[in-house]
């Protein structure tokens, strides 16, 4: 039997060890902790990597998608819709700002449901916030026309999806500004939280310089109620490298995304998402691998059985089923997907050989 875990958290580390100590050491015995040069040259590397004017470290994603909404204006009272099928931390950054996070479902895809956002549309709705999951971007194309009908602003929470294209054109470049999440398992991780904005909007990129540090200009004087959200330099110092081996990561989560497709592709009772493909509207970076099935809690207690790891994401619940938060909502959809989700393992550390094995448990029809 294999161990495969779902994610291997000291793999992480251990496989590059060296270069972090090298790392860490250069960066702490210089004394360079909060807002140095490893900071600096990791925004440029990644504005220069999506081909954008501005990037700027945050402390995570959430505080990203926050600064992300007020700097595009949206403010207390205003109606943002989300899709059901996203973490918690979309909803949340839209009711710290004071608006009110309203509920639409999500498409076979996994992506925001432009269909069903436009019944949910009122005179106080102000902006569409689609979440471009598992590393695919949402149907963009719709999404603007959704949002020039209406005059809406659009504001993607691309925290899943950094590299991913539609039509060419990176996640997080979409709305006014983009937000990216630098969790440890996801695609550009590091060791703690850490996060991104990134903008081509001058203003925009000063509104979030002076709020990621308590509000205060190039000069020290505060120009407004700010928030202490700063990348921590260490972070940007590991994130500087793992963004150097970024575009190598996610073809090798292409390649294993083939892998699945191709032995699970045949299995009637299982829908896979969408293959990569060259050439095709989508780019997808695969920052999960969701698959759904009716027996989907027969299937993850076999794979445990043989040492495999799989996750249900958001424990089980999509956004407007966590009773307490009472948040307004239309999504049949992602109601019968919240029962039939699963993640299998999907990182660039795993082996051709483990992912094989996974499969063949799938394959075998013994869940
Ligand atoms: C990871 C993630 C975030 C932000 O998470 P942080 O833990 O705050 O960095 C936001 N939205 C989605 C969809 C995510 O997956």
């Amino acid at each position: 039997m294999k161990e495969i875990p779902f994610f291997n958290y000291s793999k992480l580390y251990c496989e590059n060890a060296d270069e972090y100590n090298r790392i860490f050491s250069n960066t702490c015995s210089k004394g360079s902790f909060i807002m140095q040069e490893e900071l600096s040259s990791f925004e440029d590397s990644l504005a220069n990597f999506l081909g954008c004017k501005y990037a700027f470290g945050v402390a995570d994603g959430t505080a990203a998608l926050m600064f992300s909404l007020k700097s595009s204006g949206i403010s207390p009272g205003d109606e943002v819709i989300v899709s059901s099928h996203t973490f918690i931390a979309t909803a949340a950054a839209i009711h710290h700002i004071g608006a009110i996070p309203v509920v639409c479902d999500c498409r076979k895809d996994s992506s925001f449901d432009y269909l069903s956002a436009e019944k949910l549309i009122t005179k106080n709705t102000k902006a569409l916030m689609p979440t471009q999951l598992n590393g695919r971007v949402s149907d963009m194309e719709q999404i603007f026309d959704l949002a020039y009908s209406y005059d809406l602003k659009i504001i993607e929470d691309s925290c899943q999806a950094i590299g991913s294209k539609y039509k060419n054109k990176f996640a997080g470049l979409f709305g006014s500004s983009g937000s990216f999440s630098f969790y440890p398992a996801k695609t550009l991780g590091c060791f703690g939280d850490g996060g991104a904005i990134v903008t081509n909007d001058d203003d925009i990129a000063k509104q979030i310089r002076e709020l990621r540090d308590h509000g205060r200009g190039d000069n020290g004087e505060v120009l407004r109620w700010g928030h202490n959200a700063r990348l921590d330099n260490i972070q940007a110092a590991f994130l500087n490298f793992n963004l150097s081996k970024l575009q190598e990561r996610i073809s090798r989560r292409r390649n294993i995304a083939s892998i699945y497709d191709e032995m699970l592709r045949d299995k009637k009772d299982i829908l896979l998402p969408p293959a990569p493909q060259l050439n095709s509207k989508y780019f997808d970076t695969y920052q999960n691998y969701e698959i759904q099935l009716d027996r989907r809690d027969g299937l993850r207690d076999y794979l445990k059985m043989n040492g495999v790891g799989t996750i249900v994401q958001w424990g089980g619940k999509m956004l407007h089923q966590f009773k307490k938060l009472s948040l307004k909502n239309e999504a049949p959809y992602a109601e019968k997907m919240s029962k039939r989700m699963l993640l299998l393992p999907m990182n660039h550390m795993l082996e051709d050989e483990e992912v094989k094995y996974i499969c063949n448990l799938i394959l075998s029809n013994k869940y």
